[in-house]
């Protein structure tokens, strides 16, 4: 890091917690330091440096058409010329909640928040109260976000930072979460059946992509299912990151399972700050003012980002996601092999428009198996990668994310750097 970054990050750290607002960002997990972002366009960022860099990042999954895409970029102008924020209703989250209403399988209403975490921590909140219990099962290693009931066992920077469990989180706020092993429908049984009548809810990223890449197991998401519906818990997917990534239809359309609850985020709001939650009428109607489920927002709704998260569905909705995947399949294959034919321990996890590296020889399908995973070799790929022009997510407790902005070139340039990598 060099001139202006190095100045900008001095000064950040005098006003701002490890001069940044998002722990993994300082890029302290791979023996670096914070990019200064100036600028973005398609598959590209541009640092305060003058570092120009193909971005595999894409600010963690909001922007699969890429940075400064025209048609949300115009969407945004044309909103904040009406005005920034009426906390009033407006048309745009009227016609925002019906794309996605009509998109999602299994959402029948929807409640817009501002962020992932307000939307997870929300449905938490609405499943406790319909099934009137208290514990919930989450799994190790998947996040979703920092309300304190989810900061056991967590995903993302909770992991990347190797913070046990947080201080500041009192023993009560995790003592009604239960833990199981991702993939591990028996330990979730054996749950069921240890605190029988007390579970409100299963939550889930149906596909992780907070310990790095893992993908569900035939029939995983299913017997969550099964277990839920007989038991009388909630099933809630967490699409943050998958909706509208793993398919238009998010992971609920994917892979065909109706849950009763779902959170989202990230690509909904075009790369503006919105999060929301959604599911069956039957709970949704007990939030207030229609029922008496408290939760309420000053922001939510925003003008800015239903218009940009708009624009974004109408452009994802004539876009080519099956292209796209078969494009990052192709990519994952040659990369494994760039790997793998030098003698280097590496699987590679994929879906869509996902994928991560792990420096390990076992597959990987919980968070144990990600924590087998080479760290320092890792942080050195993310150096050689930088120096070379690719910016990968500062941690191997990440997924990384290609869009449709990504060109052959980028994905051609990645593969020869990799090579260079590993000799
Ligand atoms: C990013 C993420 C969140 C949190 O969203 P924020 O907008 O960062 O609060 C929650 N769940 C999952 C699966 C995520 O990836």
């Amino acid at each position: 890091m060099s001139g202006v970054s190095q100045t900008l990050f001095n000064e950040a750290r005098l006003y701002m917690p490890g001069g940044v607002n998002s722990p993994v960002r300082a890029c302290a997990a791979v023996g670096a330091e914070p990019l200064f972002i100036e600028r973005g366009r398609g598959s590209r960022v541009i640092c305060a440096d003058g570092e120009n860099l193909v971005d595999f990042v894409l600010s963690w999954g909001p922007l699969i058409l890429g940075h400064a895409h025209p048609a949300v970029n115009q969407a945004i102008r044309e909103a904040v010329d009406r005005g920034s924020s009426f906390g009033a209703p407006c048309r745009a989250e009227v016609e925002l909640a019906k794309a996605m209403v009509t998109a999602l399988p299994g959402l029948e209403m929807v409640r817009m928040v501002n962020s992932g975490t307000e939307a997870a921590m929300s449905a938490l909140r609405l499943a406790r109260a319909c099934t009137g219990k208290v514990k919930f099962i989450k799994f190790d290693g998947c996040y979703h976000g920092h309300a304190d009931p989810f900061l056991a066992g967590a995903g993302s920077g909770v992991a990347t930072l190797s913070i046990p469990g947080t201080p500041g989180v009192p023993e009560a706020a995790v003592a009604d979460t239960i833990l199981c092993p991702y993939n591990d429908l028996g330990s979730v049984k054996d749950a069921f059946s240890a605190h029988s009548g007390d579970l409100a809810a299963v939550i889930v990223e149906p596909v992780a992509g907070n310990m790095g890449l893992v993908l569900p197991e035939e029939g995983f998401l299913e017997g969550l299912r099964e277990l839920c519906t007989k038991h009388g818990a909630l099933l809630i997917f967490d699409e943050v990151i998958t909706g509208f990534r793993l398919a238009y239809a998010g992971a609920q359309g994917r892979f065909g399972i109706d849950p009763d609850l779902a959170a989202f985020g990230k690509i909904i709001g075009g790369g503006l700050p919105v999060g929301a939650y959604g599911g069956k009428a039957v709970y949704m109607r007990h939030i207030a003012p229609q029922g008496q489920v408290y939760q309420a927002g000053t922001l939510s709704g925003n003008p800015l980002a239903m218009a940009a998260g708009l624009a974004a569905l109408s452009v994802l909705r004539g876009s080519d996601y099956v292209a796209l995947e078969q494009k990052v399949e192709d990519f994952c294959k040659e990369l494994e092999s760039v790997f793998t034919s030098r003698s280097i321990d590496a699987r590679i996890n994929r879906i869509a428009s996902m994928f991560t590296v792990f420096f390990t020889s076992r597959p990987v399908r919980d968070f144990a198996g990600a924590r087998t995973a080479d760290a320092g070799r890792y942080a050195r790929f993310f150096l050689h990668m930088r120096e070379r022009g690719f910016f990968l997510a500062p941690s191997a407790f990440e997924t990384a994310m290609a869009s449709f902005a990504h060109s052959d070139e980028d994905f051609l340039g990645f593969l020869k750097a990799a090579a260079a990598f590993a000799g």
